[in-house]
């Protein structure tokens, strides 16, 4: 690894995947504190419901309650008919068992009404002992009124353990009145609290009730039974019991988990993502790294390449100008070397021009229906005589019919002189190239063959790109651009033909210029 690469691949671990590695693990550890969190929340939400349930529970009490006191407070004006109206009352809801009424002044003078019939005194005697012996209790009660907050204190009755004794203050009497209301706890969960379960619950939680003592579920709105619940919760006006709730089907701890699973993998998405965004910006910049080594290797090729003629041009036509040259025919062949220089410098800036407009896409092909045959002979009698003086044994096969193709002749030549020229400077020992014409099945053809220094297969498909050129072999002695096979496969993708290489090293290469058959027309 050369020492950019070395400095990209740091660049690109600092900046990317050590951030990501990190984030992942800060979001590993912090996965048990987020399940804490996330429990919570839920818990809190849950909890959000039973006290919902727990104020509507309070709000059922004191409007009963509001109801008998105001009853009662009748009785100043018409006792017979508020005394109808409490045993009316009571007789109509059976929830509540008894309503008691005391001046707090005299705990013992209060009066009892019974579900829907007087009470015995047996019946007296256990209310004012709850009364009395809840004394204290009503006296905080007394305070609390007068400092404008009503409270309903729940207490155990002495006989009855399902019986709920709720005392609170009346409000439309000027000296407090304590108010008992005796309620049948199971009554009211099953008939009172139970709808408002059912439709706070809304098919999506279970909310059951519970006996703290002995544990005994007394209400469910589901029948799942060894349901985990959480959180669970007294019932503020029945002490002795509890209501606890659960999301129906899976259990927080489960829909923790499952966030907790979702966000893993989502960064886990992400870090990959990262990563192979990071492979590719590698991919990129080392390609751009190789173009720009490409490239300025390319102009030092060209620069080689144009002052080689421009030296000798220069230096023939001085040697010609000082008049030196005595005879004729050093002069002539002075001239035709500098003819030639001037050639090939044409050629090189040619080729370069060439090229540009064929990457800008401004190259301008002229198409008509030409002979490939006879573009490829021209070109090889041009070249036979050089190269037979250059010591290159040079074959031309033809086909022997037609080979008519919608084509840019002049276009089609340039590429069948760079194929020869390669052949020329990559051929070492073995000089020898073959040029063929033909027709297949698919495609009319010409074929440029040589026994040079081969391409290794490595190469074969990078021959194609511009600037590209073999690292090895004849390639440190021999010029180039980098640009000749670069044209040709423009040049044939714009006659939407293609380029085949044949090639193997040290044996020789094949390059087939393919164009497609022009369709027979019935
Ligand atoms: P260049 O100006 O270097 O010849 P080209 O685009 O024509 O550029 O060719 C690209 C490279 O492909 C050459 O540098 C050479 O390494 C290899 N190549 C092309 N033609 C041949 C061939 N006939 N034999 C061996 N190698 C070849």
């Amino acid at each position: 690894m050369n020492r950019q690469i070395k400095i990209i691949v740091s660049a690109l671990i600092l900046i990317i995947v050590l951030p990501a590695v990190f984030f992942a693990i800060y979001e590993f550890n912090s996965s048990s504190n987020n399940e804490k969190i996330i429990r919570q929340i839920y818990e809190n939400q849950l909890g959000m419901i039973i006290f919902s349930l727990n104020s509507a529970s309070e709000d059922m009490v004191s409007t009963w309650g509001n109801k008998l006191s105001s009853y009662y407070w009748e009785q100043g004006k018409d006792k017979n008919l508020a005394e109808a109206k409490i045993k009316a009352f009571l007789k109509q809801n059976k929830t509540i068992r008894f309503a008691g009424f005391a001046p707090v002044k005299n705990l013992k003078s209060g009066d009892l009404y019974m579900d829907g019939e007087s009470c015995n005194s047996e019946d007296k005697k256990t209310f004012e002992y709850v009364l009395v012996f809840n004394k204290q209790g009503i006296n905080r009660l007394v305070q609390y009124n007068k400092e404008g907050y009503r409270k309903f204190e729940p207490v155990a009755g002495p006989e009855n353990p399902d019986i709920t004794y709720i005392l609170f203050i009346s409000e439309f009497t000027d000296e407090p009145v304590v108010v008992c209301l005796g309620i049948d706890s199971k009554k009211f969960i099953n008939e009172n609290l139970g709808p408002k379960i059912k439709a706070s619950a809304n098919n999506m939680f279970i909310v059951s009730v519970f006996k703290k003592n002995d544990g005994a579920k007394v209400y469910s709105n589901d029948i799942e039974n060894n349901a985990v619940y959480s959180p669970k919760k007294t019932i503020w006006i029945l002490p002795s019991y509890e209501i606890a709730i659960k999301l129906k089907g899976v259990t927080i701890e489960e829909i923790a988990q499952k966030r907790i699973n979702e966000n893993l993998l989502l960064v886990a998405a992400l870090i990959l993502l990262l990563i192979a965004g990071g492979i590719v910006i590698f991919r990129n910049i080392k390609k751009e790294m190789k173009l720009a080594e490409i490239k300025s290797e390319f102009v030092s090729n060209v620069s080689h390449e144009l002052r080689t003629p421009l030296a000798l041009i220069n230096m023939f036509a001085e040697t010609l100008s000082m008049g030196r040259l005595k005879t004729e025919e050093k002069k002539e062949e002075y001239y035709k070397i500098i003819s030639q220089e001037a050639t090939r410098l044409s050629n090189i800036v040619n080729k370069i021009l060439n090229f540009s407009q064929s990457e800008a896409g401004k190259r301008k092909y002229n198409f008509k229906q030409a002979d490939l045959n006879e573009i490829t002979e021209k070109v090889f009698n041009s070249y036979q005589y050089h190269l037979q003086n250059k010591g290159f044994k040079f074959k031309g096969e033809f086909a022997a019919d037609i080979l008519d193709v919608e084509c840019d002749p002049e276009a089609v030549a340039e590429a069948i002189i760079n194929l020869v020229d390669n052949s020329v400077k990559y051929s070492g020992d073995t000089k020898e190239i073959n040029i063929r014409t033909g027709s297949n099945e698919k495609f009319v053809f010409v074929e440029v063959a040589d026994k040079g220094i081969g391409i290794p297969d490595e190469d074969q498909k990078r021959v194609f790109e511009k600037f590209f050129r073999v690292s090895s072999g004849l390639i440190h002695n021999t010029k180039g651009t980098g640009l000749g096979l670069a044209i040709v496969k423009h040049i044939m993708d714009a006659h939407k033909g293609r380029v085949d290489l044949f090639s193997k090293k040290d044996e020789g290469s094949r390059f087939v210029l393919n164009f497609n058959k022009p369709e027979i027309k019935p």
